[in-house]
């Protein structure tokens, strides 16, 4: 079966011209400049935990690149190659047919080759390893964020996790299926932000993508600093979708703590204000000044009137309970 399942792969992955060897033999071979340094990120993806039961393989495909490219974006790498260990419960050439619709579309967009991979049979599990490449010294680290830094975050934040709570409850429909396939998209399609990542080496002091919640992933730039951050509540962008479909206090839980925004969460001095902003326009992607790196060790969420906003749950996490 697997072997049926690896020519039809092959078929369709385009490559580039730094594939010395592609898929066919028992490893890749790739060309990497000189000069410049290889970066590696891995990611898995299994059903019902990643992705809804039901997902269809077009934004599995899509969203298992997505999340690796979104690791590499955050580092300023550019994506180059990859690879793809696929285990499926059964040989079906349908479902894998449209699951690469999704991923070789996004791979094209970002002129990624796929090189390699791994077919075999087992529950549906999908592992992506991302290959790029940044100059010596310019990757975006999650160390680096300084006292008097202001934090910022591309995008918006909170429609993944929305689309989530909705999934299934019929409130979707009943809200308004035009702003509830909106915040579907963003959780089955996420857009790397690989432009936005680049375009601010040399120019944030720390950074990285936001996967298991806002709040939780800026502590980790906190705990890689040494130091703390205040973030205001106010201030966190949301989707005109979002604002439409959940009250402002379901809209904070969402946006602070919900999971799956694949947004860059950096930090830069306040000194760089313009050129972040200039950067970022060229990139094509907004971004907003969402609070402030502090001495200290925690990462606190304040509402309007400056009181603190505690959350139930730090983020999503694999093993908790
Ligand atoms: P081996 O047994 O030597 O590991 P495989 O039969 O697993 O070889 O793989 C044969 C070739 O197909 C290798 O080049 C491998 O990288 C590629 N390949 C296997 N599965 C995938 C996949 N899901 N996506 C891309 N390439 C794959
Ligand atoms: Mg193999």
């Amino acid at each position: 079966m697997e072997f049926d399942l690896i020519a039809r792969i092959r078929a369709r992955a385009a490559s580039r011209p730094d594939v010395e060897l592609g898929i066919g033999d028992d490893a890749a071979i790739v060309r990497v400049p000189d000069g410049l340094r290889l970066v590696l990120a891995t990611d898995t993806l299994n059903a019902g935990v990643h992705f809804p039961a039901g997902t269809v393989p077009a934004d599995i495909g899509w969203k298992a690149l997505a999340v690796n490219l979104s690791d590499l974006a955050a580092m300023a790498a550019e994506p180059a190659w990859c690879t793809l260990s696929l285990s499926l419960p059964q040989a079906d050439a349908a479902w894998l047919d449209g699951f690469l619709d999704g991923f070789l579309d996004l791979a094209a967009r970002h002129g990624v080759a796929l090189v390699g991979g791994d077919t075999t049979r087992g529950p549906l599990s999908v592992c992506v390893t991302a290959h790029g490449l940044v100059a010596p010294g310019r990757a975006l680290r999650r160390g680096g964020a300084m006292a008097g830094d202001e934090v910022w975050v591309t995008g918006t934040l909170g429609d993944a996790a929305a689309a989530l709570a909705l999934a299934g409850t019929g409130a979707a429909a009943a809200a308004g299926p035009q702003a509830a396939r909106e915040l579907r998209r963003r959780l089955d399609r996420p857009e790397p932000r690989v432009g936005a990542g680049r375009a601010l080496a040399g120019l944030a002091s720390a950074c990285i993508d936001v996967s298991d919640g806002l709040l939780a992933d800026l502590g980790h730039v906190c705990a890689a600093g040494g130091v703390g951050a205040e973030v205001a509540l106010d201030a966190l962008p949301a989707s005109a979708a979002l604002i439409a479909l959940f009250p402002q206090r379901a809209r904070r839980a969402l946006q602070a703590r919900g999971g799956d925004d694949y947004e860059l969460c950096f930090t830069a001095p306040v000194s760089r204000r313009a050129a972040i902003a200039d950067a970022l326009a060229g990139a094509g992607v907004a971004a907003t000044r969402i609070g402030a790196i502090v001495a200290g060790d925690r990462v606190r969420a304040l509402d309007a009137a400056g009181a603190e906003w505690v959350a139930d749950r730090a983020g999503y996490q694999h093993f908790e309970g």
